[in-house]
């Protein structure tokens, strides 16, 4: 078996401010809790995945970091090194997992997630989120403990329905250039609801919108890393189409934050968490570069295929059950953003 413990430069882990102690009290949880729960996060040392462990051992879990870095970064995880409640295995989820010891939460957020990616990794995404799936249900099946997916904005495709609610079914090309990261979250979901079925795992489906802030890849091509790169280095910035289509940007603690309400809740249907906040791409273009006081010019490029026009979450659910809304406004959330890409770029 393919697997071997990653030594970590030593330092102090990073501090996260939090606020969840309230709601902790309030939904009380069907599994039993450890005094110091152990989480095994998938995909840990991703943009997502990193701050979820930042999270959780503020919050005293114990953490089981897995990830092959096919797009996850050292970097991202190094300030750990040291950290006893942390442990690293380097591992592709495909492969069988084998742990021992009690597991508690398993939070499933191993995959590829820019447009980027996908073109060059068509077959890892739909592994990772077919196969990798497979194995994080595994896990939690033989270890008892509760599993979230990751799922994603993406399997509502090019939406027809706006803003997205949960019971929009989506719009999907399922053989476009989208398709394997969009079929295999889709698989993922319709495997993670078959797991709650047939063995009564407990199961949590976040359904994340677009997300930003420090850690992002800054070549992934994902807009945010593109816009700020490009507005820092003063180059053009890169609209694609018209610049009409839309989208709505959550600050990553934010977003944490109701991913993390929701695996303390008691709620097993899938839930949309990001920022309703929608602007178009080239508002979002003349944003950045206001925000970074920069001399780049806009310039168009074409329209990548089934690119979606527009795309908004409805956190009606969210708010209801988990008591959740965004707090970090885009001028906050960047002014964070920007100090990180600074010191990369
Ligand atoms: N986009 C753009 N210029 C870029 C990168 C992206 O105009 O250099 C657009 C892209 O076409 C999409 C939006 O920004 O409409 C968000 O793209 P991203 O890749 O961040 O993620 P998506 O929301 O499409 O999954």
């Amino acid at each position: 078996m393919k697997r071997k413990t990653k030594p970590l430069p030593s330092r102090a882990p990073a501090s996260v401010v939090t606020s969840a102690a309230g709601f902790m009290a309030a939904h009380a949880s069907r599994i039993t809790h450890h005094a110091s729960p152990t989480s095994v996060v998938t995909g840990a040392a991703g943009f997502l995945g990193s701050h979820l462990v930042d999270l959780l051992l503020a919050r005293g879990h114990k953490v089981i970091g897995i990830d092959n870095f096919v797009t996850g970064a050292v970097d991202n995880i190094s300030h750990l090194g040291g950290n006893r409640a942390f442990k690293f295995i380097e591992q592709d989820v495909t492969e069988f997992i084998f742990l021992d010891g009690p597991v508690d939460y398993v939070w499933h957020f191993a995959s590829p997630a820019s447009p980027i990616d996908y073109l060059e990794l068509p077959i890892q995404t739909l592994k990772v989120g077919s196969l990798g799936t497979h194995k994080a249900l595994g896990l939690a099946k033989n270890k008892s403990a509760r599993f979230l997916l990751a799922s994603t904005s993406e399997i509502y495709g090019d939406p027809l329905v706006h803003p997205q609610r949960e019971d929009y079914w989506g719009n999907v090309n399922s053989i476009g250039p989208r398709g394997c990261y969009d079929e295999a979250k889709r698989f993922a979901e319709a495997l993670t609801m078959a797991y709650r079925q047939e063995h009564h795992v407990e199961t949590r489906i976040v359904r994340i919108f677009n997300t930003y802030g420090p850690r992002m890849r800054l070549h992934d091509g994902r807009v945010v890393p593109a816009f700020i790169s490009q507005a820092l280095k003063q180059r053009p910035i890169t609209v694609f189409g018209h610049g009409r289509q839309t989208r709505s940007f959550c600050y990553v603690s934010d977003l944490i934050e109701g991913i993390y309400r929701l695996m303390l809740s008691s709620y097993d249907q899938p839930v949309n968490i990001g920022n309703p906040a929608e602007m178009t791409v080239l508002e979002f273009a003349r944003e950045i570069i206001r925000a970074t006081a920069s001399r780049s010019k806009i310039v168009f490029r074409p329209l990548p295929q089934d690119d979606p026009r527009q795309r908004q979450p409805d956190i009606t659910r969210a708010r209801k059950i988990l008591g959740w809304a965004p707090e970090v406004p885009l001028t906050a959330g960047l002014v964070k953003t920007l100090e990180y890409f600074r010191s990369k770029v």
